[in-house]
């Protein structure tokens, strides 16, 4: 049995009429309203008990609803919790934090739009080879000064409620990693300010002060990211079930599949096909109200 659950906008509540609809389609045993996490302000959300449908058709009645009248939903396997899961895995750029920090790197340059293109495309699954794009995008980045990489630090900022999804996470007993086809020198810092657990992410090569264009090998590609999950789960003695991963890109695509509940957070169509949740209107923290206990 599954519950499905709905989620407003911060400040918003749900259209009654399209609830009403929706349960007279789906016919849930009941109506569950779902409280704000912490003091964020998160719109209204309801848990439809024990839905009388199966994935496919409520695939084919959501996604045109929620993107019309703007929530999200959530179809989960009844008595999944927070508290039941081990470990989070984040991505970090366009999913924790709001920026692409490759595409910020090239503005010092006028590169921005040349590596954009190419991010765009790769994270939309245009160009499988990860570490081939991360290359082609450094290349244009070759000289840049290494004070950049401060101005792109002081303009990025976390994505609604990525500190209410850390510390409830936190809170609940599971681990937090990062894992980044980015830098290590800003998701280490993004490491010590959250205080998450680990980071696996490119790390720059930088001479006399400028980027060499270039990443120390091996890449932080989808497969690396995939390993960062497994590797977390094998120390802490779970199964991967128990993991969950949030993303955007295609590069996510293989911890999502290899996790216990992947969400997409603003993803690339591919991404929100995949995914068992996808976030495009609430929040980070829409995650630990999805899964707050029965
Ligand atoms: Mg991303």
């Amino acid at each position: 049995m599954h519950h499905l659950v709905l989620q407003a906008p911060a400040d918003a509540r749900l259209d009654s009429e399209v609830v009403a609809g929706i349960a007279a389609r789906l016919r849930p045993r009941a109506l569950q309203p779902l409280r704000c996490a912490g003091d964020s302000c998160c719109g209204e959300a309801l848990r439809l008990r024990e839905v009388a449908a199966d994935a496919a058709q409520v695939r084919a009645l959501l996604p045109a609803l929620a993107q019309r009248h703007r929530f999200d939903w959530a179809l989960l396997p009844c008595g999944m919790r927070l508290r039941d899961f081990r470990l989070l895995v984040l991505d970090m750029d366009s999913t924790l934090v709001d920026v692409e920090t490759i595409d910020e790197l090239g503005s010092a340059t006028g590169m921005k739009e040349r590596i954009a293109a190419i991010t765009e495309a790769a994270m939309r699954g245009e160009i499988t080879d990860y570490a081939q794009s991360l290359r082609r995008r450094l290349a244009l980045l070759a000289g840049t000064p290494e004070s950049i990489l401060e101005q792109v630090w002081q303009r990025m900022r976390l994505n609604p409620g990525a500190r209410e999804l850390i510390d409830g996470a936190k809170s609940a007993g599971l681990e937090v990693l990062l894992a980044s086809g980015g830098f290590t020198w800003f998701a280490e810092r993004l490491q010590r300010q959250l205080g998450l657990h680990g980071v696996c992410a490119n790390v720059l090569d930088i001479v006399d002060g400028r980027l060499t264009g270039h990443a120390l090998d091996p890449i932080v590609d989808g497969q690396a990211k995939r390993q960062a999950l497994l590797d977390g789960c094998s120390r802490l003695g779970c199964s991967p079930r128990q993991a969950m991963a949030v993303g955007d890109g295609a590069n996510d695509l293989p911890m999502l599949g290899a996790s216990g509940l992947g969400v997409a957070y603003r993803g690339k169509p591919a991404v929100q096909q995949a995914a068992d949740m996808a976030l495009n209107h609430v929040g980070l923290d829409g995650v630990l109200r999805a899964l707050e206990d029965d």
